[in-house]
């Protein structure tokens, strides 16, 4: 670290989150300083197996989303099936040329154990196990954490803290926010057996199959021939009682049928809808579990997580090397707050239809499956989980608002329109004095961007956002860098248009002219700036 290097971000926590969020910090020559509480990292279990391809882009940014799709298995279709009629299958729209598949299925411990050991070799991340935070006292410049360490307790400074300390998060309590919401009665009990079945690479979803009665079972591939099976059981399940009887053998064998197979991993859960009612305690942010707790159906647990990390990295980096304020931090808790709303408002829908509350919801839905096995249009209205996606930041302080809000398609799964808030479309690109970028996100994660389609002017337009913000700005014309000609047909670019595109990717404006003065005032509100300070 150098002389200069500024105080490190402190974060409590070295789960999935945590580490994503320190190596991000890192590309911004960040500092910071991960506080585990267990002695050494052994994860256990698969737990967030599937991998949107939009969190796969921002674990690329820190190195670890080729070898994770190296080992995974990339899927692209849903099946679900009502007793034994298949009703629908789930695709996953895309608005430009992606670099990864829509999903790729592996154990989390996997990706824990890819991001961790990037995370040794980074200089700029002092990673502290047996660091079990216990206490936080903000002040003016900066925040104190107190740790326990098998050798006493001890305090660690940094500029801000970021909790990413998981579903019971000390930090959360510590801040004195509550986790509202509510936990399911109903189980799941989630196995992953090895048996070579021969199914298709596909996520399968079965309401009410013969072999779980008035239930569903969830199907889906993990790498070496181990398959994820995810039965709802009821809320007095006994799973050492199910092994005992030999209830267990009986389940599994009724999808393995006689062939042999080997549990590698089981446990049974209860689910929970929990949200903290701000992700923001002065220099403190909450992400990942610590902030949400979702049900998993949608998968939109680790990757909604990895995407608190990618909003909250940036924001800190900002700060932290005073190219933007402190009101920058509090966009954290507007977009991310309200993109864990989004996501509990899906799976409470989802979970609606999969454990009804009442007679009421059980009878509905009932109702809609038998109606589905003739009725293509009451399909719609079977959920066996709306699978993740990026949050658009329409309504955000930092986007620039264009066209209208409320034509804005919010329903999951629905191809998104090209406009400020989304996230940029990836495509092919080239840029000559950057051998080592072949696509758009490419040019992401470390600095604001404009991609202007003219070419007129460039350098004044180049000069004018520069001017504009304090923040590193890289103007590319994208007549040069899309050679394909795919780019521009992908963002809807008309002949005169620039784009800012924040460093995680999400569009912030699009000015058409594009004018210099409109242009810098979107990058200012990209940053919730009012500009370089006089004289320089
Ligand atoms: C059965 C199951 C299936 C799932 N499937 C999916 C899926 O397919 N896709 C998906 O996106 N999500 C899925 N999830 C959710 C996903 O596993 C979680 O969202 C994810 O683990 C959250 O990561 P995190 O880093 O926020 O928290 P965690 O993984 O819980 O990590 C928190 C870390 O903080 C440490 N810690 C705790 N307290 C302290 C303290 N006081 N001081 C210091 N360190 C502390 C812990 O030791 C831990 O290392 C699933 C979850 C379950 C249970």
């Amino acid at each position: 670290m150098s002389p200069t290097a500024p105080s490190p971000v402190l974060i409590a926590g070295g789960g999935p989150v945590g580490i994503t969020a320190a190596l991000l910090l890192a590309r911004f020559d960040v500092p910071s300083v991960v506080l585990e509480a267990e002695p050494t990292h052994a994860p256990v279990g698969s737990k967030a197996i599937c991998m949107q391809r939009d969190a796969l882009d921002v674990l690329d940014r820190v190195g670890c989303a080729e070898p994770l799709v190296a080992e995974g298995v990339t899927w692209t279709l849903g099946r679900t099936y009502y007793r034994e009629t298949e009703l629908l299958q789930i695709t996953f729209p895309d608005p430009g040329l992606s670099a990864f598949p829509p999903f790729v299925n592996v154990p989390q411990s996997s990706t824990e154990r890819h991001l961790w050991e990037r995370a040794v070799n980074a200089p700029s991340v002092d990673l502290r196990t047996g660091h079990r935070v216990v206490g936080v006292t903000q002040h003016d410049a900066g925040v104190t954490v107190r740790v326990e360490t098998a050798d006493g307790t001890a305090d660690v400074a940094g500029s801000h803290l970021l909790a990413c300390d998981g579903a019971r998060s000390t930090v959360r309590k510590l801040l004195g926010l509550a986790f509202e919401g509510h936990s399911y009665d109903e189980e799941f009990l989630i196995a992953d057996i090895r048996a070579d079945l021969g199914f298709a690479a596909e996520r399968r979803f079965f309401f009410d199959p013969a072999w779980n009665p008035g239930r569903q079972v969830l199907v889906h591939p993990q790498p070496d021939s181990v398959w994820r099976i995810d039965w709802q059981v009821p809320g007095d399940f006994d799973l050492a009682r199910e092994r005992g009887s030999g209830a267990l053998d009986d389940r599994v064998r009724a999808i393995v049928g006689d062939r042999p197979y080997e549990i590698v991993w089981l446990s049974a859960y209860r689910f929970h809808q929990r949200l903290a009612p701000t992700f923001r305690v002065g220099r403190a942010l909450l992400a990942g579990d610590a902030a949400h707790l979702m049900s998993p159906f949608g998968a939109r647990g680790l990757n909604s997580g990895i995407q608190d990390a990618e909003n909250a990295a940036w924001k800190l980096a900002f700060v932290v090397r005073g190219w933007a304020g402190d009101a920058l931090l509090a966009s954290y808790d507007a977009e991310r707050r309200a993109a864990a709303e989004e996501n509990l408002r899906v799976t409470g829908e989802t979970m609606r239809f999969l454990v009804p509350r009442n007679a009421e919801e059980a009878a509905r839905r009932k109702a809609v499956l038998e109606q589905a096995l003739t009725d293509p249009a009451a399909r719609r209205s079977v959920d066996s989980g709306r699978l993740a996606e990026p949050f658009s930041y329409l309504d955000s302080p930092l986007t620039t608002p264009w066209g209208d809000p409320g034509a804005f398609p919010r329903d999951p799964g629905v191809a998104r329109p090209v406009v400020p808030g989304v996230l940029c479309p990836d495509g092919p690109c080239t840029v000559q004095a950057r051998p080592d970028v072949s696509r758009l996100r490419q040019l992401f994660g470390s600095a604001l961007v404009v991609l202007a389609t003219t070419t007129a002017d460039a350098l004044g337009l180049e000069m004018a956002c520069r001017a504009a913000v304090r923040a590193p700005v890289d103007v590319h014309a994208l007549e040069e860098i899309d050679r394909l000609g795919v780019l521009a047909p992908a963002l809807h670019a008309g002949p005169r248009t620039a784009y800012v595109v924040r460093p995680d990717g999400h569009l912030a404006a699009r000015v058409d002219g594009p004018d210099p003065d409109a242009l810098a005032r979107a990058l200012r509100r990209a940053v919730t700036d009012a500009g370089p300070p006089p004289g320089e």
